[in-house]
Parts: C-alpha cells; structure tokens; sequence
C-alpha cells in the first residue's frame, strides 16, 4: 500500500509505470495469509517489484514502450516474471522504456518520456528509464530491467541506484521482448547491491525454454554481497583500468568520481593495474551494426497478423496492410534501426558491415581475456556525462549512441557488468555511477566488490 500510495503521489511527474497492477494488494495479502498458516516462505515473499515492459505478463499489458503492441496480453509470463511470482515477489506495475529498447534516455517510448527523480527535468537513462526512476523514487524496492547494450547500467548510473547485467544466458530471456538475441539480458535494479543479489537470485538459473540459458550451478548472490560488505575482498583485489579509454568526451565530474573511488579502493587495499584494451572503443560502431541486423530480424514478426496493431486499409493487398501497420505502430528510431539492420544483411553488404562487426566483437572478446589473465575486475566510469536534459540529444542520434561507449563491450563479450553509485558529479549534483565487469561466470565477483564499496 505504502508503494501505491508513493505511485499516487509522484508518478503523474516521473512517469515511470506504463501500467499500475490493480491486484498487487490481493497478491500481498494471499503472501501474508500463507506466512501466517505457517508456510515457509523465502526472504523476498512480500516485496513489491517494478517490472520492465520488455517482460511480458499474463495479467498486465507488455507493450515494449511500443504503440504496435498497445493493450497486448501475453499467454505466458516471462520465465524472470513467473519465478518472481513463485518467490512471492509483488508485482506492482510495468514501468516506462525505449521502444523496444532502442534507446539512451526513455524519450522514445510511444508513451511519453519517464523523468528522472533527481530533476525532472532530466532524463533517466535508458532504455529501462522506468524501473530505474521508479527505485530511484522509492515507488518500487525492486524493478526488474534488460540489458543489451547498457539499458540496466546507464539508468543505474543517471539515477543513483544499482544495475547489473549478469553474465550473458545466467538469466533467462525466455518471455523477453527480443531486442538483439545474443546481446540481451535481464538483470535487477535496485538501490543496494544486496537488494540485487537477493533479486538476482530469485529470476536466476537455467531455464529449459531459453537456448542460450546456461546449465550452470550458481552461488548465492545475496551472500557474496553480504561476505563483500565486510570489504576485505579489497585486500590485493587487482582492479584493471583501460588505458585506451579516452579522458575527452567524458565529463569532468564523473571522471573525477571515478578517479575517487579508485583512490578508495587503493586504500583499502587494492591494486590499480593499467591494461590495455585496444578494441574497446570500437564496441559502439560493431554494436550499431549488430544490434541493428538482429533488431531488424527479431522485429520482423509484427507483421499486422501475428501481434498486436493492424491498420486496415480497405481494398489494400496484405502487403498494404503490413506496410500502414508498421508505420503507424513503429516509431522513428525503431524505423532507422530496421533500416540500418536491413541494409547491413543486404547480400553485397553482409560481409563489410555484418561480417567485420563480428570480428571486431571477436577482437573485444579477446582484449576482456587478456585483461583477466592480469586483473580481478575491470573499473569504468558507468557512462560518460550525468543525466541530460529532456530533449538534448533526441535530435541527434549519433551523440545518443555515444552515451554507450563504456557500457557495450560487455554485452559483445557477455560477460557480467554491474553500476554502483560513486557519489555526485561537483558541477551539477547529480548522480554518477562506477562500473565494474568481471570474467564469465564471476557474477558472484562483481557482488562482493560493489557491496564493499557501498
Ligand atoms: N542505449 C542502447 C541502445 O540504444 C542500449 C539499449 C539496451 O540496452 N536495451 O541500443
């Protein structure tokens, strides 16, 4: 009731929820009338959760921030969304994204920009605006985001709040409105890194209906936030910073964020360690190009007959009516997308663009392994400036990719990445993030060292 109540009074600002649960207080009672009868229940039962309107829900609408998919009730849960509700996680709402997930800011969801608590003024980060400012609001303990290219990191990052991709096929992305297949995660949002490692452990694991998920045996995440907040994992930690990463184009207070938390982190103990990552600062170019030719495939399907949105056009050929259908359901940058995607598999191009972006990804892959036979973890800052304002990049696409540069090469390399706060940026108040990314497999890693520094 508390979260609704905060939902009430805020959201007609923030704008966070795309869709508020009319039932939540129903599902909390059932939990509370199971944990009176004695049942067992684990140490979530009862928590509201923000979910991303990338996951798709029987009981809610899951649009994708997309008019195509307007009003659309899925036949199934999301795997992510069907353990939540089996861990008696309460879920609240929906929240605000990107269409599709295409996007740095919120701004092109079909439904209207989310605002970031901090100055509603400025952006939340994206494409998972929502669930980040509804945590950031205190409108949600819990949200639930996707990560393809930084859209669980960056919000983390403008808000203040704490985002981890896992390791790419440790979470399920069996119910997830595809973006670009082998880049996509679903991860926690939260305002602790213990709070993650609890969600984490609840929507984790191997799950039969996701070709990618891994069979793997995971440890407790909670707990290695909870062995980590002692902050002895510090002691010899070897942390790699990449000297490649040019100082330009990041702003003068996150990198003076970044560079503090460093000094901290050295005087606990740990070791700085200079690595070279030649390939890094290519992650924003091959990323433009894949996620664009998968988008461009995943996307194909609504088609005016299988989902959601169908303009009639009477008298008009099926082809007629796919043609009005995508371009009244699909939005500008979802269109420019499938037009670069497209272009890229065009036979004559599939081997310059397609075809070099795969080997650059395979030379990033390369820089993480080198840098891990030297370093425990990777430290970036979290994204290069602090929340914008409303309307500053919208226009120009490019510097809107750009927001990523820091954030991309994890998920072309799949492995685990987390944003925890570092504090405000002295020029402007606002929140600034650190990230952290380890090898494959060493989600347990990045838990232990963010809660260390938290
Ligand atoms: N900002 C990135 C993009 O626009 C990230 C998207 C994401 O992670 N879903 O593609």
């Amino acid at each position: 009731q508390a979260h609704l109540d905060r939902i009430s009074a805020v959201d007609a600002d923030i704008h966070a929820f795309l869709h508020v649960s009319d039932h939540a207080l129903d599902v909390a009672a059932d939990i509370d009338r199971r944990r009176a009868a004695g049942e067992e229940l684990g140490p979530v039962a009862g928590v509201p959760l923000a979910i991303k309107d990338v996951l798709v829900t029987t009981d809610m609408p899951s649009t994708s921030g997309s008019k195509i998919l307007e009003g659309y009730l899925s036949p199934y849960d999301a795997t992510v969304v069907a353990r939540a509700r089996a861990a008696g996680l309460v879920p609240l709402g929906k929240t605000n994204m990107d269409e599709f997930a295409m996007g740095s800011s919120t701004e092109h969801s079909a439904y209207g920009p989310t605002r970031n608590p901090w100055d509603l003024e400025r952006i939340p980060g994206g494409s998972g605006g929502g669930s980040a400012a509804a945590v950031a609001a205190f409108e949600a303990p819990l949200a639930l985001g996707s990560d393809t290219g930084g859209s669980i990191r960056q919000p983390a990052h403008v808000t203040g709040t704490v985002g981890l991709k896992p390791t790419y096929g440790a979470v399920s992305r069996y119910g997830a409105i595809a973006l670009a297949s082998s880049l996509d995660q679903v991860g926690p949002v939260t305002r602790t890194v213990l709070d993650s490692g609890l969600l984490h452990d609840v929507i984790g694991g191997h799950d039969p209906h996701d070709s990618t998920s891994l069979a793997h045996e995971w440890p407790s995440f909670a707990a290695a936030a909870r062995e980590g907040a002692t902050g002895e994992v510090l002691k010899g930690l070897k942390v790699g910073v990449i000297r490649e990463l040019p100082d330009s184009g990041f702003q003068q207070g996150v990198s003076q964020s970044f560079r503090a938390a460093l000094a901290a982190m050295e005087a606990q103990g740990a070791e700085i360690v200079e690595i070279s990552a030649p390939h890094f600062e290519y992650g924003v170019a091959a990323y433009y190009l894949i996620l664009p030719a998968e988008a461009s495939s995943n996307l194909a399907k609504f088609d005016s007959v299988r989902f959601g949105l169908r303009v009639d056009v009477p008298g008009g050929t099926v082809e007629d009516v796919m043609a009005r259908t995508r371009d009244a359901g699909f939005g500008d940058e979802v269109k420019r997308r499938i037009i670069l995607g497209t272009y890229a598999l065009s036979a004559g191009y599939y081997d310059a663009y397609y075809g070099s972006a795969q080997k650059v990804r395979t030379l990033i892959q390369r820089d993480f392994a080198e840098a891990f036979a030297q370093v425990d973890v990777i430290a970036t800052p979290s994204a290069p400036t602090t929340a914008f304002k409303l309307g500053e990049k919208i226009d120009d696409p490019l510097q809107m990719y750009l927001n990523d540069v820091t954030t991309i090469p994890a998920n072309l390399a799949g492995v685990p990445g987390i944003s925890i706060p570092s504090g405000l940026a002295a020029e402007d108040g606002l929140p600034v993030g650190i990230q952290f990314l380890a090898p494959a497999y060493e989600d347990a890693r990045l838990y232990r060292v963010g809660a260390a520094l938290e």
